[in-house]
């Protein structure tokens, strides 16, 4: 283990910010003539041109907005900022991408570039349910926390409901770790379980019919509303397993397809075993006995690895 930390959260007066809040909002008037934002454009082309050289540059966009197309010209340079999925989706469509695929589409090819969309390396997480029945407040926003927080958050911006439920998080290095950095995140989440919350909480996070058939039991024989009281996620930071982005269509309104292959390296998946491990020494601690945390793996929909002999 590297370390542990509370999380660090962006939020102001209660409320989560975005890159458009915090950044963009408080120059839009001051910058106004360098400055020029379309909200709601979608854009669905890049657009090229050729130079005096032959070799085709970027010369501009055309965006859609409500049903509206509009043909942007760049005076100096394109950047394209849509994302791990929006960027490489928005490339292909405007004919920069692995030939072959391209010819599926139909796209006319700018430039055959093998790379576009195969190196996608999402990090995977397994969050864990932990019962921790010794814990005298629930930690999660549930229907009572509402009621009696609501006029705090509303007055003051502060309380629980004026945080993110990203908790706290260790690092920790696998034996596979080239560097000093960390390849093992174990976050902290207050996701608490309740009977009104059980079917919701299934269908987010995937777990096992048994696992919250027996949680269902446990809240009606103990008649209690709290049956599991918060989750740790054990993630991959530098998942070795490589994805792709591929378009279905040569519609930019088709959803690309998104395939992550996760664990599919087997370094991923003794990375992960080593996270668990991890959990499991935390689960050993003195303030986790205290709360009498117990980590419930057997709620992940995974083969039997996780349970296997340390
Ligand atoms: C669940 C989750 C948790 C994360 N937690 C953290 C964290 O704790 N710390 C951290 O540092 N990072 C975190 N990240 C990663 C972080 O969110 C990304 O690295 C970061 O947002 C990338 O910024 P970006 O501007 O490149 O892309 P994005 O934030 O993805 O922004 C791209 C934008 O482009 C838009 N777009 C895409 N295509 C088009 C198009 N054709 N036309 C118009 N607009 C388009 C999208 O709608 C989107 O608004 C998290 C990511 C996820 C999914």
């Amino acid at each position: 283990m590297i370390g542990s930390q509370l999380a660090q959260q962006t939020i102001y007066n209660g409320q989560r910010v975005t890159s458009a809040s915090s950044f963009l909002r408080s120059v839009i008037k001051e910058r106004r003539e360098r400055l020029h934002i379309v909200g709601r454009a979608h854009v669905r082309q890049i657009v090229f041109e050729e130079g005096e050289d032959r070799r085709k540059r970027a010369s501009g966009v055309i965006y859609v907005r409500d049903d509206v197309e509009v043909k942007v010209r760049a005076r100096k340079e394109v950047i394209v900022s849509g994302g791990a999925v929006g960027s490489p989706q928005l490339l292909m469509l405007s004919g920069i991408g692995p030939k072959q695929h391209l010819n599926d589409m139909g796209i006319p090819i700018v430039a055959d570039l093998k790379g576009v969309g195969q190196n996608l390396r999402d990090h995977v997480y397994a969050p864990v349910p932990i019962h921790s029945p010794n814990l005298t407040e629930g930690i999660a926003i549930n229907d009572n926390v509402l009621f009696t927080s609501a006029f705090q958050y509303l007055l003051r911006g502060t309380g629980p409901l004026g945080y993110v439920g990203v908790d706290a998080q260790v690092l920790g290095r696998s034996s596979h770790a080239k560097t000093r950095s960390p390849d093992i995140q174990l976050i902290l989440l207050s996701a608490e379980w309740t009977m009104a919350n059980i079917e919701a909480n299934q269908n987010n996070l995937n777990y096992k019919q048994e696992y919250v058939d027996r949680l269902r039991k446990r809240g009606e024989e103990h008649d209690t509303k709290t049956i599991s009281n918060f989750l740790i996620s054990n993630g991959l930071l530098k998942p070795a397993s490589v994805g792709y982005i591929k378009l279905r269509s040569s519609n930019y309104l088709d959803h690309p397809v998104i395939q992550p292959n996760y664990l599919s390296n087997q370094k991923d998946v003794e990375i992960m075993i080593e996270g668990f491990r991890l959990l499991e020494k935390l689960e050993k601690t003195k303030p986790f006995k205290e709360i009498g945390a117990k980590m419930e793996l057997s709620a992940l929909n995974c083969g039997d690895e996780t349970q296997s002999p340390r």
